[in-house]
C-alpha cells in the first residue's frame, strides 16, 4: 500500500496544537495518585483503592456531572439464567466488526456479574420486579444487537444517574480523596519517560499547578462535543485524547465514532437522546408515509446494530427530504411504556410531545467514541505511570462499533481491575517535578504565554465552525473529498486560535482541534467501510488490507503521523509496567 500525504496530518505537527504546557516554575502538590475524571471509570477505580492512598480526583463540573450521569438504557451483564458470558462475548464481537480484541472482550464479559455485585454492595438501586429470564429479581432490558435480555437499568431510564449517585456518595464518605470539582487538567507531566503528574487548574480562574504523582489515571470521557449535534454534555471535548497526543502516548481507532440513531430532533432545543431500549421494547422507525423502512434493510429491523440503523435513518432522511424520521411507540402498552421510560417521557412532555401518542422526530447524533488511548484491561498505556480507563481509552473491547450498554460495563469492570492491579504492585510514592515536558523546552518567565493569557476572541465562533465541519464531513458517512474539506476547516480554526493562554474556552477548542485533526487523519487513511466508519468512496469491508488498527501520532520528531498495529491491541502487558 503506498503512503499518501493527508492535509489533516500537517495539523498533527502544528506546534500551536501539539506543544505541551510546561510545568516549569508552577507550584507543586504531591499525591499518591491523580485521577482525571469522575464518571463511572474514574470513580470505580478511585473507590477500589485502599484507605491511606492520597488521591486527587479532578472533574470539570460539579461532582456527578459526566457522560455517565446521562446514560439511560443501562448496563449490560450476563446475569440472566438464559444468558452466559459466552453469548455476551459473541454479541460484542459481532458488533465490533473484526477489530475487537477477543481476549479483552472475554475479560469484560466474564467480569460483568461480579462488577454488578460490587455496585449492588455499594448501594446502586437497579430496577427490580418479578423474576424475569432467571435474572433473580433484577429486571433485564433488551437492546439492539443483544441476543438476550441482559441490560440492567435503574429508575426505568435513569441508569447512569443512579450509578453516578451511588458512586459519588461513597466518594464523599472517603477522607483520603481530595475532590477538585470545577477543575481542568491541561497537560501531562513527563519525567524520564514516566508520567509524573498533571498540570491542572484546580478551580475556574485559578493559576495552574502541578499535581505530582507516580500514577496518573486518565478517565476523562469522550469526544461528542466535536460534532454540532451530540447526546454528550458540554464537557465531552476530548481533553484526554488531546493530552495523550501531546504526550506522545499511543492512540488508536480514532476513525470510529458512534452516532446514536435516535436523538430527538426538535429545532431550537437541546438534543436529547431517546434510548435504544425504547426500540428494544418494540418501538418502530417510520419514514414518510409512516413506512417502517428498517424491515426491508436488516433482518433485525429496528434492532440492527447502531451503525446500520444510523445510516439507514440518514438515507431515509435523504429520500424523504427531511431532517428526521419518526420513532413510533403508539402500538405499545401506554402505561407500561410510561413506567419503563419516565425520564424520556418527562423530557418529551417538556417539549410538547407525548411518548405514547405522538410520532417522535429523531435523527442520528454523535454519541460514543470507540477510539482513544491504547490501554490494557488494567489501564496500562504506552507511557509508564499513565493509566487510561473508560471512554477515553481504547482497550479493543468495542472494536469498530460498541455494543449498546457495554460502556458503563467497561468503565466499571476495567476501573476496578486497574485499581486491583495497582494495589497488588508496590505502593506508589510521590515523585519529583521535572523542568521539561516530553523533550520540549519549557516556556520561560514572563514570556510564558500561560502566564499572560490573551482575551479569547471569537472562540465560540471557532468552536461552532469546527463542530459544523465535523458534522457535515466526518459523520455517519464520509468520503475523501469531505474529509479533505474538514481538514481545511480545521486548519483555518487552528490558524485563528488565540495564542495559548490559560483561558479554558481557548484550551478546550485547542484540544478539540487537535483531536479532530487526528480523527480526520485516521478516517482519511482507512479506505474501507467497517463498523461505525462508512466511506461512500470505499463501500464494503476489506479484511485483506484493513484488518488492523490505525494509530495516530502528534508527537513530532521522526515518527510518522499514521502507523498501524495488529488487531490485538493489548500491547502493554502488566508485567512490563515499571512503577
Ligand atoms: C445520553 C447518553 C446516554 C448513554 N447511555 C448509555 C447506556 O445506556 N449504557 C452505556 O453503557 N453507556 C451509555 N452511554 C455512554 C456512557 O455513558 C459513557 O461512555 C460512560 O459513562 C463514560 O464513562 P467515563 O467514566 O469513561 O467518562 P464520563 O462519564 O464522561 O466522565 C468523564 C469525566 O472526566 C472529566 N473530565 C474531562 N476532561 C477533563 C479535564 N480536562 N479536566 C478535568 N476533568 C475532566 C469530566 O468532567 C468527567 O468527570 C451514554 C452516553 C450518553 C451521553
Amino acid at each position: 500500500m503506498h503512503e499518501q500525504h493527508f492535509p489533516a496530518a500537517d495539523l498533527l505537527r502544528s506546534p500551536a496544537l501539539t506543544t505541551p504546557i510546561s510545568p516549569h516554575g508552577l507550584p507543586r502538590l504531591p499525591y499518591d495518585i491523580v485521577v482525571i475524571g469522575a464518571g463511572v471509570a474514574g470513580l470505580a477505580f478511585t473507590l477500589r483503592l485502599p484507605p491511606g492512598v492520597r488521591i486527587a480526583l479532578l472533574t470539570k463540573g460539579v461532582l456527578g456531572e459526566s457522560n455517565t450521569r446521562y446514560a439511560q438504557g443501562g448496563l449490560a451483564a450476563a446475569v440472566g439464567a438464559d444468558d452466559s458470558p459466552a453469548l455476551h462475548e459473541a454479541d460484542t464481537l459481532a458488533a465490533g466488526a473484526g477489530l475487537c480484541d477477543p481476549e479483552v472482550v472475554r475479560t469484560l464479559v466474564e467480569g460483568g456479574p461480579a462488577a454488578v455485585h460490587w455496585l449492588l454492595e455499594i448501594g446502586t438501586r437497579f430496577d427490580r420486579g418479578p423474576g424475569q429470564n432467571g435474572g433473580g429479581d433484577l429486571l433485564l432490558g433488551r437492546e439492539a444487537a443483544h441476543s438476550r435480555r441482559r441490560v440492567l437499568h435503574a429508575g426505568g431510564d435513569a441508569t447512569g444517574a443512579e450509578i453516578e449517585r451511588s458512586l459519588v456518595e461513597q466518594i464523599h464518605a472517603n477522607p483520603d480523596i481530595d475532590v477538585y470539582a470545577g477543575a481542568f487538567a491541561l497537560d501531562l507531566v513527563i519525567d524520564g519517560g514516566h508520567c509524573a503528574g498533571v498540570i491542572a487548574e484546580l478551580a475556574p480562574g485559578m493559576a495552574p499547578v502541578v499535581l505530582a504523582a507516580p500514577v496518573v489515571t486518565l478517565a476523562a470521557g469522550g469526544a461528542g462535543q466535536l460534532w454540532a449535534v451530540t447526546s454528550n454534555p458540554a464537557g465531552a471535548t476530548a481533553d484526554g485524547l488531546a493530552m495523550a497526543l501531546r504526550a506522545g502516548v499511543a492512540v488508536a481507532d480514532l476513525e470510529f465514532a458512534q452516532f446514536h440513531p435516535t436523538v430527538l430532533a426538535v429545532p431550537e432545543t437541546t438534543p436529547f437522546l431517546v434510548s435504544e431500549a425504547v426500540r428494544g421494547e418494540g418501538a418502530y422507525l417510520r419514514g414518510a408515509g409512516e413506512t417502517r423502512f428498517m424491515t426491508a434493510l436488516h433482518p433485525l429491523a429496528e434492532l440492527a446494530p447502531r451503525d446500520v440503523v444510523a445510516r439507514a435513518i440518514q438515507r431515509q432522511m435523504g429520500l424523504d427530504g427531511r431532517d428526521h424520521v419518526w420513532l413510533d411507540l403508539r402500538h405499545l402498552d401506554a402505561d407500561e411504556t410510561r413506567a419503563r421510560f419516565p425520564t424520556i417521557g418527562r423530557e418529551l412532555a417538556s417539549r410538547g410531545l407525548d411518548l405514547t401518542r405522538d410520532l417522535l422526530p429523531v435523527a442520528p447524533a454523535a454519541h460514543y467514541f470507540m477510539g482513544g488511548i491504547v490501554a490494557s484491561p488494567t489501564g496500562e498505556t504506552s507511557l509508564p505511570g499513565l493509566l487510561a480507563l473508560g471512554e477515553a481509552s481504547c482497550t479493543g473491547v468495542h472494536g469498530a462499533n460498541r455494543l449498546a450498554s457495554n460502556s458503563l460495563l467497561e468503565g466499571l469492570v476495567f476501573g476496578l481491575a486497574a485499581a486491583d492491579r495497582l494495589v497488588a504492585e508496590r505502593p506508589p510514592a510521590a515523585s519529583s517535578v521535572p523542568s521539561t515536558v516530553n523533550g520540549h523546552a519549557p516556556y520561560g518567565g514572563a514570556a510564558d504565554p500561560y502566564l499572560s493569557p490573551p482575551r479569547p476572541n471569537g472562540i465560540t465562533a471557532l468552536r461552532t465552525q469546527l463542530q459544523r465541519s465535523m458534522s457535515r464531513d466526518v459523520a455517519v458517512v464520509r468520503d475523501a473529498a469531505g474529509l479533505a474539506e474538514a481538514a481545511g476547516e480545521l486548519a483555518a480554526v487552528a490558524a485563528a486560535l488565540p495564542a495559548v493562554g490559560t483561558d479554558r474556552d481557548v484550551l478546550e477548542v485547542r484540544n478539540m482541534t487537535l483531536a479532530a485533526a487526528a480523527i480526520v487523519a485516521a478516517a482519511t487513511r482507512r479506505e474501507e467501510s467497517r463498523g461505525a466508519h462508512f466511506r461512500m468512496d470505499y463501500e464494503g469491508r476489506n479484511d485483506e488490507e484493513w484488518l488492523k488498527h490505525v494509530n495516530v501520532s502528534a508527537n513530532g520528531g521522526d515518527e510518522p503521523e499514521i502507523s498501524y498495529s495488529e488487531v490485538t491491541l493489548t500491547q502493554w502487558q502488566p508485567e512490563e509496567r515499571t512503577y
